[in-house]
């Protein structure tokens, strides 16, 4: 099997590799604002921070938007005249990506078209986007929230990306990592070949990936959804666990791999839109029923089910813990809950 292409580039010249992808498409990459980072549409390459650590948001609203309208519509006209809103599908690039947000991408995946049910506004998205991964700096210490190696992923993973990138100095080195991914290699005629030496310190990088300590628990997905089947019914530990928890809901909505959503129409002066908004578990009635029934009234209830939900429930439906370590909900929470001491609390239950 032929050795994947290796290409680099001086960081300074990431404008021309910018430039080129935005006239072959949408160019989407890491962007400096008021509060941090976050992943937007590029339309002057001079704006693409390279510097950043995280996301402050998830990258995963590439592909699943906030908010989408599917349907257009007239009050009191017929229903063969309303109007399905065109995706205006465009080739995607993904600039920038950590290897705990792409390893969230496949977790979504799962859950939106590969166990059959096909969401095809997920698919065609991710279908029409070549994702560009980029190594952790392993110099820079990692921010406290982060757990993403506890779950087996690493700084440097390349895997699920199509171009993977190392820095190394002044220079980015790009991995092919997929058909897809060298074939756009070859077509950035800025890129020079990588030497050797490039090879061996991008294989050390991601060797070295693996090893970088967020925090130390090993999580092992079958005993963690075991124990929170245990310990379901334990009202002592969810009630100590929310505690201080304001149902505000924006853990959910940071994170990469939550993927709640409600579809409602609203409609002004005659005209209606059907659209689909993102949702949270985490929200008061998030789970009330038009009879009035709420079935998760307490606070308790609604943080036992977003917790069960990513480290039981998605294990027993679909293998994995639909969580990456990424830290945001930690970080964004107004009250400090930190999903992780909360699995490990329960894993000395
Ligand atoms: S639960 Fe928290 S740490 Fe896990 S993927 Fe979501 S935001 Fe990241
Ligand atoms: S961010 Fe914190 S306070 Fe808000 S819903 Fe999530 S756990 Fe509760």
């Amino acid at each position: 099997m032929a050795a994947s292409v290796l290409k680099k580039v001086v960081i300074e010249k990431i404008n021309e590799v910018a430039a080129v992808l935005m006239q072959k498409g949408t160019l989407i990459a890491p962007v400096k604002e008021e509060a941090g980072a976050n992943f937007r549409e590029i339309k002057d390459p001079k704006d693409i921070y390279l510097d950043y650590y995280n996301s402050i948001l998830s990258p995963k609203m590439v592909f699943f938007p906030q908010m989408e309208d599917f349907v257009k519509y007239q009050l009191a006209k017929p229903k063969a005249d309303a109007k399905i809103v065109e995706m205006n599908l465009k080739p995607a690039f993904l600039f920038g990506v950590r290897p705990c947000d792409v390893k969230s991408f496949e977790i979504l995946d799962k859950h939106f078209y590969a166990s059959g049910i096909i969401d095809t506004y997920w698919k065609a998205r991710r279908d029409n986007t070549t994702i560009i991964g980029y190594a952790f700096d392993l110099d820079k210490p990692v921010d406290s929230a982060d757990f993403y190696n506890t779950l087996g992923i690493g700084a440097a993973d390349p895997e699920g990306s199509d171009i993977f990138i190392v820095k190394k100095d002044k220079e980015l080195l790009l991995k092919g990592i997929t058909k897809k991914g060298e074939a756009l290699l070859g077509e950035l005629s800025m890129l020079e070949k990588a030497d050797a030496k490039d090879e061996k310190y991008f294989t050390d990088y991601v060797k070295k990936g693996k090893e970088k300590k967020t925090r130390f628990m090993k999580v092992d997905d079958k005993a963690v959804a075991k124990k929170y089947e245990d310990i379901f019914e334990n009202n002592e530990y969810w009630t100590k666990m929310s505690d201080a928890c304001l149902s505000c809901g924006v853990c959910t909505f940071v994170c990469p791999t939550c993927y709640c959503f409600d579809i409602c129409d609203e409609t002004i002066f005659g005209k209606g839109t059907r659209r689909r908004i993102w949702d949270a578990c985490m929200f008061t009635d998030f789970t009330l029923e038009t009879s009035g029934h709420n079935p998760r009234t307490k606070v308790s209830q609604r943080l036992r089910q977003k917790v069960c939900h990513k480290y039981s429930f998605s294990v027993r439906k679909y293998d994995v813990i639909s969580c990456v370590g990424c830290g945001r909900c930690t970080r964004s929470c107004p009250v400090n809950i930190d999903i992780y001491s909360m699995v490990e609390e329960a894993t000395k239950l």
